[in-house]
């Protein structure tokens, strides 16, 4: 069984194309929120996402802020920028979309959420110590999350205090072990210099994590997001990757 473990597309459909052409065949699919933001293609994302088989999606702190359920005033300026303009892109039926959105789930061995278990909206997961705090606010094996952009897998040793913070190999497929917080990184923002799109398929059977990056035409999306007057520092940072 292989589901895919997509987070933070930011409206990019490309980036998002790319990832659903190279993965193949998937079983289902869980996006672990920010659908919309900063990106040019918001209400086309949503509508590819949607109809994907076996689909669990939940609200990322950018799909609140795009439905006003959150102040903006927490973004900085562009980001704040790039939500208004999202506001505007969005039909009605989009925003029906995202307003249904759960912020957790929980699916036999694993909880997901955008941000952490203990704030799932908000709380970003860069450190050991943070993600060590976090163990205690769920109580399957693994938690997946989204929301710093960053591939990372924090592990939880048996009978410590002591979380792992390992940053995964492209291209690389590892047994999961109790208890682990695990981040696939970003479709349509990667933040760890590496431009190219990022994935994981979680298999629940064997119980591994096979994560990997693919690269899409970055080019064709700041070209989109240019003529749509969307800012400039966002469409620099999708080249590098930051
Ligand atoms: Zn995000």
């Amino acid at each position: 069984m292989r589901i895919l473990i997509i987070s933070d597309i930011h409206a990019n459909l490309t980036a998002l194309e790319t990832v659903l052409d190279a993965v193949g065949d998937i079983d289902a699919v869980w996006c672990l929120g920010d659908l919309v933001g900063y990106g040019p293609d918001p209400n086309e994302c949503i509508s590819r996402i949607r109809v994907l088989p076996n689909l669990v999606c939940l609200m990322g702190n950018h799909d609140a802020a795009a439905l006003n359920l959150i102040d903006t005033a927490s973004f900085n300026p562009e980001a704040r920028r790039a939500i208004h303009w999202t506001q505007d892109a969005l039909t009605r039926a989009s925003m029906k979309f995202l307003r249904d959105l759960p912020e957790k789930f929980r699916f036999e061995a694993v909880t997901i959420s955008h941000g952490s278990p203990r704030h799932p909206v908000w709380e970003y997961l860069l450190d050991a110590h943070t993600a060590f705090m976090n163990f205690e606010y769920f109580d399957t094996d693994y938690c997946f999350v989204g929301h710093t952009h960053l591939p990372v897998i924090f592990s939880l040793r048996d009978g410590s205090n002591n979380v792992a913070l390992n940053v995964p190999q492209p291209g690389t497929k590892r047994q999961l072990i109790s208890r682990t917080i695990i981040n696939p990184g970003s479709v349509g923002q990667p933040r760890d210099r590496d431009p190219r799109a990022s994935y994981a398929i979680f298999d629940p059977l064997d119980q591994t994590w096979e994560y990997n990056r693919v690269s899409y035409d970055v080019q064709a999306v700041q070209a989109r997001m240019t003529a749509l007057g969307l800012p400039q520092r966002h469409v620099q940072r999708l080249a590098a990757g930051w």
